[in-house]
């Protein structure tokens, strides 16, 4: 199979052309420069994104406003989330958010909060003061 990736812009009718192209997401003056596979408009400009690379820009915005906001970015979340050996399911529970908080923070399709990104990274510095909080696993009962 070698269809030819062209389609008509629905903006211009101009050619669309499906290829990696060079994208931007901006937040507050500041941007953040990458490359975004999709539909592209070689006349106007226009794009349609769809799937994985809409996602993909998502999460570079959601990467860039963490860093302007100074709160962890997706990553980030994760790796403290790790730190701490807890599911992501888990984490909603004790920590806040609901069931399906870190997947989304996680994801790059929801902004951590400030408080939320503080606590993830006092506890990700002393992992043991988890078990502080209701619901956390208990370590071993000392004898
Ligand atoms: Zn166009």
């Amino acid at each position: 199979m070698s269809k030819l990736k062209t389609q008509p812009c629905p903006e211009c009718g101009g050619e669309m052309r499906y290829e990696k192209h060079a994208d931007e997401v901006s937040y507050q003056g500041h941007t953040r420069k990458l490359k975004t596979l999709g539909w592209w408009c070689s006349k106007c400009g226009e794009s349609i994104l769809e799937g994985a690379a809409l996602h993909a820009t998502e999460k570079a915005f959601l990467e860039l406003k963490a860093e302007i906001d100074g709160v962890l970015g997706p990553d980030e979340v994760a790796a403290a989330r790790e730190r701490l050996g807890l599911s992501q399911r888990r984490a909603g529970a004790i920590l806040g958010g609901g069931p399906r908080a870190f997947q989304k923070y996680e994801a790059g399709s929801q902004a951590v909060s400030v408080p939320m990104s503080r606590l993830l990274t006092l506890l990700a510095n002393d992992p043991k003061r988890l078990q502080e909080l209701p619901g956390a696993p208990k370590a071993a009962k000392r004898g």
